[in-house]
């Protein structure tokens, strides 16, 4: 590559977008985030995403710069080798041959990925996972989800739904999930969880970040609430590295912000669940909301190398 190629990067998540211009080297020479409004049908959204992908070209050769290629990642079932969104729910997709349209349109070769397997891969290779050859990254937000990167590729799966590590059953005869079963991690230690049953118990609303603050402000019950969510994620990470093998484990979503408060006792419960196993190093994130427009440039990067 030449110092002046970049990849066109998008980031499509059910509320916004986050897009980027991103040299060879990982650099971003420019951001910018749109609303996805995806209530206004999948028809739509591809519409805007291909419109700011050809704006962000566009920008690119205003600058001087060469768009080499195209990322997109969204959430939801993502077939990567043939390029379609088979279903995601929070952008309305539906089988939609996204990298094929792109590709259409701004004449450049395009990659289409799954938003968390590109954050996992972002920081595997340029974060909190560097210096690993086996990673796997777990975002805790509304949901949980990871993504196993094992020499700077992430693995997508059979079927492309590698890494739905929330729907590891923790608690038979726990809270029912989304999906259906009662007791998948994501609905007893997903940020949301934590926050509806603290919610219940206490009959007054509070977040996860809440329940945090008055965990470690003495209050029993925020305190029970936080113990029974970290030794249940300690449960679905060690079936984690029972299956993966990972030297680190990297923690990002909304629910990492709680700091030490989450990574010391999952550390430490996490290390007790372990026999034969070989103890991952358990690190926060360190590319924070940008990891899944990062992950979309190395995938378009990736293109290139094929
Ligand atoms: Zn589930």
């Amino acid at each position: 590559m030449s110092s002046a190629d970049v990849v066109v990067a998008l980031d499509v998540g059910g509320t916004g977008m986050k897009c980027a211009l991103v040299r060879g080297d990982g650099v971003v020479l420019h951001a910018e985030r749109h609303p996805t409004d995806a209530g206004r049908g999948p028809d739509a959204v591809v519409d805007t995403v291909l419109g700011v992908a050809e704006g962000l070209a566009g920008r690119a050769r205003a600058d001087g710069l060469d768009p080499v290629a195209v990322g997109v990642v969204v959430p939801g079932v993502i077939d990567e080798a043939r390029g379609i969104a088979v279903w995601s729910a929070n952008v309305g997709f539906r089988d939609v041959p996204l990298r094929d349209l792109a590709h259409g349109r701004l004449g450049l070769p395009t990659a289409l990925g799954h938003d968390v397997r590109a954050g996992g891969l972002a920081e595997a290779r340029l974060g909190a996972g560097r210096d690993a050859g086996h990673v796997l990254f777990v975002a805790i937000g509304t949901g949980i989800a990871a993504a196993h990167v094992v020499g700077g590729t992430a693995v997508t799966g059979a079927h492309g739904a590698a890494g739905e590590i929330g729907h590891i059953q923790v608690r038979p005869g726990g809270p029912r999930c989304g999906c259906g079963r009662p007791g998948c991690l994501e609905a007893v230690s997903s940020a949301a969880a934590i926050g509806r049953r603290y919610s219940a118990l206490a009959g007054v609303p509070a977040t996860a970040a809440e329940v945090a603050g008055r965990a470690g402000g003495g209050e029993a019950l925020a305190a029970d609430v936080w113990r029974e969510a970290v030794e249940a994620l300690a449960d679905g990470l060690a079936t984690g590295q029972a299956l993966y093998d990972v030297e680190t484990v990297v923690l990002g979503g909304g629910l990492v912000r709680a700091g030490a408060r989450l990574l010391d006792p999952l550390r430490a419960a996490l290390h007790e669940r372990m026999t034969f196993h070989r103890e991952p190093r358990l690190v926060a994130a360190a590319l924070g909301d940008e990891a899944g427009c990062l992950g979309a440039a190395l995938l378009a990067l990736d293109t290139l190398e094929k």
